[in-house]
């Protein structure tokens, strides 16, 4: 969500005139999108404000921004500013589309600006985007979240949940695969929630037909689902639609129910263990992947081993582990049993163990396999090697030429790694 909003800023930079620079000490203005999700995040802001104050010394015409979610939070825009008076303008979430005209009056009326709006407003269509990747595009198809899992500092920067029209979305993909874009990836706090607030019913299962009804797109992948909310509906129009990922992101956070109630989430092992089956039934093949929190307040070692537990019987293809960061105003702040950092740490370390040996074992399978790849851009280290992806969203290297980013290739799997597959071409085309 933070990197199609950084998308978007980059949009309406470009349509204002201005380019992309590499170099810091090159750039007329610098813009922080903040993420509020976890403390890393936000003291990494910090850190790079505090550095931006000789170059700004040096070039008082240099335009210093900052925005995103860590501004909506109360007495944060105020503390930036106290400590960085370098700062020229802040603003938050739900501002951001008025972006160009606050920089236009910071360059004409040589001001500082802060401006954030407390609560969201109508989704603003329109705005433009400048994407990073022209094979594949981010497409939000809903605000906001009203979910309040305990731990969690979404709801209260993002706002109530909100879906844009079906609509608005179809049209901005036929628009994507007219620009030659052939994947999309539906995005949203909570996807299979899509459409309570439309005024025309239209459930997220609905959409996916839709969407895959766009002549030309070739894939669609969407984040990210909620155990609570997946439907069988959901599972057979995954299942009947022909160009959805054999992908779901299904974030379980804990595997104690316990811990689980605690966290709001409104589902147990049980139910989990029960979709995950349905969604295996229905769909062959697909990969399930998820997020985990280790040290939530009042996690026993008995609650921690339940999650190794259901991470060994899951059998998950991947996993965002994270460790538990407070959150200022969220309820699990104010749980008297914090876990200390140490313990968080020590079970971390031993989560991710298991975690990256479960992974490599799943991906095992993939070795000497043929599987269709979406390629995407040379490989990071390399322009000899060429990146994509499968259908269930594993990320492949293989040796190509330049012209294949944007096709789809067959290639054979030849290793296997824990995070990437390494394959050959084959000679047969994708039909
Ligand atoms: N709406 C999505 C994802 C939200 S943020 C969902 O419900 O799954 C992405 C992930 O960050 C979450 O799934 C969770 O695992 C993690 N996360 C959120 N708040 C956190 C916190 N306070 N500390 C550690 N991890 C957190
Ligand atoms: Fe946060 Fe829970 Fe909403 Fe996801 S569903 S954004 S974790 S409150």
């Amino acid at each position: 969500m933070n990197e199609e909003d950084s998308e978007k800023l980059a949009g309406m930079l470009k349509v204002m005139g201005y380019e992309e620079t590499l170099f810091r000490d090159k750039a007329d203005i610098i813009i922080f999108n903040t993420c509020a999700v976890r403390e890393s995040s936000e003291n990494k802001v910090h850190g790079n404000l505090g550095n931006l104050k000789i170059l700004k010394k040096n070039n008082p015409d240099l335009l210093i921004a900052v925005c995103g979610c860590m501004m909506q939070q109360k007495g944060v825009p105020e503390e930036i500013l106290k400590r960085n008076r370098h700062v020229d303008l802040i603003f938050g979430t739900h501002n951001a589309h008025k972006f160009p005209e606050y920089l236009e009056r910071c360059r004409t009326e040589n001001t500082q600006i802060l401006e954030v709006y407390e609560e969201e407003t109508e989704i603003v269509e329109g705005i433009p985007i400048l994407r990073d990747s022209r094979v594949t595009a981010f497409v939000t198809i809903m605000y906001g979240c009203d979910n309040f899992c305990t731990y969690c500092v979404i709801p209260h920067v993002r706002g109530r949940e909100r879906s844009r029209k079906p609509e608005d979305i179809v049209q901005e993909i036929r628009k994507l695969v007219a620009d030659g874009y052939k994947e999309v990836t539906l995005l949203g706090q909570n996807v299979n929630a899509y459409g309570k607030t439309l005024e025309e019913k239209c459930s997220f299962a609905d959409l996916l037909r839709q969407v895959n009804a766009v002549e030309g797109l070739e894939r669609i992948r969407f984040l990210t689902s909620h155990p609570k909310d997946m439907s069988s509906e959901l599972i057979a129009a995954i299942k009947e639609c022909s160009k959805v990922a054999q992908l779901v992101h299904l974030p379980i956070q804990s595997g104690s129910d316990a811990v689980l109630k605690r966290m709001n989430r409104k589902y147990d092992r049980e139910h989990y263990r029960n979709i995950v089956e349905e969604i295996r039934r229905e769909v062959p093949g697909v990969a399930i992947t998820t997020d985990l929190i280790v040290g939530f307040p009042g996690e026993t070692e008995e609650d921690f081993k339940g999650t190794l537990e259901m991470v060994e019987e899951i059998g998950f293809d991947s996993i965002y582990t994270f460790i538990y960061s407070r959150r200022k105003f969220t309820p699990a702040d104010r749980m008297t049993e914090q876990v200390p950092e140490e313990v968080k740490h020590e079970r971390f370390q031993r989560l991710v163990d298991v975690v990256n040996r479960k992974s490599l074992e799943i991906n095992q399978a993939y070795l000497h396999q043929v599987v269709e790849v979406l390629v995407e851009d040379f490989s990071k280290n390399t322009q000899e090697y060429l990146q994509g992806k499968t259908r269930t969203g594993k990320t492949v290297n293989f040796k190509g030429e330049a012209e294949m980013i944007g096709t789809l290739q067959w290639v054979r799997i030849t290793k296997v790694g824990t995070f990437s597959l390494t394959g050959e071409l084959m000679d047969k085309e994708v039909s």
